[in-house]
């Protein structure tokens, strides 16, 4: 007999159990935030769907292909149309089977010169292949879920923080990140392309943020939201935050004060290279894993439940009106 370190790899990311995590156990918030501020939620599901459906519609989101450069320049003038200063981070990179293909890192900043920010981000590209699906493994996914849930919420939460703006002393930074689900599980550091390029060339020279909201697979049915175990490990006092809003808001069946394993996901790669304590908003537990549509055909705009759409972008909108005392104005 030999023992032997159980990996479970995944999505965007590999995932680690450690033993401690295997099982998820509750866990006591230690930071009660303050009452919430009386934000009469703007946030539209409908709206976040669109931007969800308009990305699906421009095909694959491969990077290299005139479909993900539309999709580029589209997220780019919509951040710029919601009154972000908007730029497009432009690099290249090498996948683990040996394509150079470019990174567009869209990034919109509120408040830029603000000193206390908030950094928000998710992951706009669609896998290549369907390697977890029954019958389809080589065609690429839709990328309903992982890839165009994240960046629906966000661009929705752009659109309403123009309407009704954050504390001026409180900057916000959304960055949709490239090429992050291109990887394959045996090999190392091959996800998460775009933000490892982010991470080693800053949009901005010695860039930081308070903490950091990171969202991938927001848009699911049944979703459920646990403390992912490199979130908690860094971030504890954000998921403390985020998860009594969203109880307090009564979205207590999405996010599950329950800790899970760890997995490396963008927020992984952001905290390696500036130390933001950044957090995974991630629908994953240890024992269920990803949901059933991910990595095949069926992570389409039919599997998508504009409830939990809503439960993570109102949960979004409430957190930045009403942020952790550690930067509260
Ligand atoms: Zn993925």
């Amino acid at each position: 007999m030999f023992a032997r370190t159980l990996f479970f790899w995944g999505m965007p990311l590999a995932l680690t159990f450690t033993a401690c995590t295997n099982n998820p156990k509750s866990v006591e918030p230690i930071e009660t935030p303050k009452l919430l501020a009386e934000v009469k939620s703007n946030f539209s599901e409908d709206s976040a769907y669109s931007y969800l459906q308009k990305q699906v519609s421009f095909g694959y989101r491969i990077p290299g292909t005139p479909e993900h450069l539309n999709c580029a320049n589209w997220l780019f003038s919509e951040l710029q149309r919601h009154g972000t200063t908007a730029q497009i981070q432009k690099g290249s990179t090498t996948t683990f089977d040996g394509k150079k293909i470019p990174v567009y890192n869209v990034i919109g900043s509120i408040n830029p010169e603000a000193k206390k920010r908030i950094l928000f981000a998710a992951h706009w590209d669609t896998r290549p292949f369907a390697d977890q699906d029954p019958n389809n493994q080589t065609q690429p996914i839709y990328g309903a879920n992982d890839g165009a849930s994240g960046v629906g919420v966000l661009l929705e939460l752009a659109r309403i923080l123009k309407k009704q703006p954050a504390d001026s002393s409180i900057g916000i930074d959304i960055i949709f990140f490239d090429a992050e689900d291109w990887g394959k599980s045996e090999v190392e550091n091959s996800f998460c392309l775009g933000s490892q390029y982010w991470a080693k060339n800053l949009h901005k020279p010695n860039y930081t943020a308070n903490f950091g909201v990171l969202l991938d697979m927001v848009g699911g049915k049944n979703a459920q939201f646990l403390w992912e175990g490199n979130s908690n490990e860094w971030g504890n006092f954000a998921l403390s935050h985020i998860w009594t809003i969203a109880q307090e808001l009564g979205h207590s069946n999405y996010f599950l004060t329950q800790t899970t394993g760890a997995i490396i996901d963008d927020h992984f790669y952001v905290h390696q290279g500036t130390n933001i304590p950044m957090i995974d908003i991630i629908d994953y537990n240890s024992q269920r894993g990803f949901p059933e549509t991910w990595h095949t055909l069926n992570d389409n705009i039919e599997n998508i439940d504009k409830n939990t759409l809503k439960a993570v972008g109102s949960t979004l909108e409430n957190l930045v009106h009403t942020p952790p005392t550690s930067i509260h104005y």
